[in-house]
């Protein structure tokens, strides 16, 4: 499964993360999910749980944040909108656009725990 991997890439960044700032756990995460990042939200909350079974991350609360993807016209210089099947521009519908957002998935966030806190 495709977005158990993702998860697992995750829990090792939230694990690094809070070795180097010697936190004890990872509370809250916040991502952003690109609408071409071809990662599938839902599935993705099912998968971090599992992922983080028995790390830092156990048990934090996973905030996903969709990013609509929006692109740059070369063009008209519009940045505008755009839908993931059909990348143009929404100004003045050429196709000569750069992706400015919405292409990848970004640890927005983190809010790690210190002390040993609630079990
Ligand atoms: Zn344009």
């Amino acid at each position: 499964m495709h977005e158990l991997s993702i998860a697992e890439v995750l829990v090792i960044q939230l694990q690094r993360l809070a070795d180097r700032e010697g936190a004890r756990r990872v509370t809250r995460v916040v991502l952003r999910i690109g609408a071409l990042s071809g990662v599938e939200p839902e599935a993705l909350r099912f998968a971090f749980p599992v992922a983080a079974e028995g790390s830092c991350a156990e048990g934090a609360d996973l905030i996903l944040e969709e990013a609509p993807l929006k692109v740059r016209c070369d063009d008209c210089g519009a940045e505008t909108p755009a839908e993931p099947l059909a990348i143009r521009c929404a100004a003045c519908g050429g196709d000569r656009v750069r992706i400015t957002d919405g292409s990848e998935m970004i640890l927005q966030s983190a809010e790690l725990a210190f002390s040993g806190g609630e079990r």
